[in-house]
């Protein structure tokens, strides 16, 4: 599906027409995909759009930068505004918003410290990345015949733009397959992560997702469905996790800001649980539902207001 255009595209402090936010063909992050970004969503609130956990995802983009020794050359405090802004400046009450910090036109070769840093921030309506009826009924998974990154070959705490060729190399196995989304498993054999989401299953009434150790990116949708879980009284543990046990766990969902919660109903065409989503699924995606809109008291800090 294209996307829905807004008006104005932030390049680098100035507010740009959304179709003239454009690079020159030689930018560096084009050719050898040094960059890193956010995938961020804001809601409606009773007082009006809102980001949901903004902080935490631009120092997680500075976290990025740093691993890269990408220099960007604002503070954490000025791209938070930034993002707000741009949510204000294009009358958005809920939507996605994308910043980026690249290396941009003027040198190449492949030390990237030369190189000058921009930074741009998106901001435009998406609704669900992995459609409605995925939300409601749940998707079908496949485990990727692609690994995930160790983490010594490309550093996966990192959300690194070229990190991404993996994702998309596993997203269109999936897809072609006849599969709504993949699952990746760990150059170990454990059951890392999604394309772009992190993975939770639950046995027994325990919910379990992988350690980084499996080369999982820390998701900010997986920390909070993790607090969530446990305010609702739930035994939540961070633990390895072979592909047999999503074969044999009684509920399973995946979590990230663009897909939010979404339950699995199969894993390599073995149904999980019924085939339907599970009560403790549903359950936190509810209140996950709530939090974002700052309807949870407990959780209000999360939604960080656009005015
Ligand atoms: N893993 C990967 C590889 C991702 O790209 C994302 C999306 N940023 C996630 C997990 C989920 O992270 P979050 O909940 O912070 O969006």
């Amino acid at each position: 599906m294209p996307l829905t255009k807004s008006e104005k595209v932030w390049m680098d402090g100035e507010l740009v027409d959304w179709d003239n936010a454009t690079v020159h063909v030689l930018t560096h992050s084009l050719h050898y995909g040094l960059g890193v970004f956010e995938g961020i969503r804001a809601y409606p609130t009773e007082d009006g759009p809102a980001v949901f956990r903004l902080t935490d995802h631009i120092v997680r983009l500075f976290d990025s930068a740093k691993i890269f020794m990408i220099d960007i050359p604002f503070t954490v405090g000025e791209i938070i505004e930034a993002v707000k802004e741009t949510v204000r400046v294009n009358g958005l009450q809920e939507c996605y918003i994308r910043p980026i910090a690249y290396l941009g036109y003027g040198e190449m070769g492949l030390n990237p410290l030369p190189c000058s840093v921009s930074v741009a921030i998106a901001a435009w309506p998406w609704g669900t990345y992995l459609g409605a009826e995925g939300k409601q009924h749940g998707v079908r998974m496949k485990i990727s015949s692609w690994q995930r990154h160790d983490p010594n070959a490309v550093p996966t705490a990192a959300k690194g733009t070229g990190m991404y060729i993996n994702s998309c190399l596993a997203k269109v196995e999936a897809l072609k397959a006849g599969y709504d989304e993949a699952i990746l498993l760990s150059p170990q054999g454990f059951v890392s992560e999604c394309t772009g989401e992190n993975i939770f299953l639950i046995k027994h009434g325990v919910l379990v997702t992988p350690p980084v150790q499996a080369g999982v990116l820390q998701g900010i949708t997986q920390s909070s469905v993790m607090a969530i879980a446990h305010d609702l009284g739930y035994d939540v543990r961070v633990d390895n996790i072979l592909r047999s046990d999503l074969y044999t766990a009684d509920e399973a969902f995946l979590s990230g800001t663009a897909a939010e919660v979404v339950p699995i109903r199969s894993v390599d065409d073995r149904p999980v649980g019924t085939g339907e989503p599970g009560p403790m699924t549903r359950r936190i995606q509810e209140v996950f539902e709530d939090a974002v809109r700052g309807k949870v008291d407990r959780h209000k800090d999360w939604v960080e207001h656009v005015r």
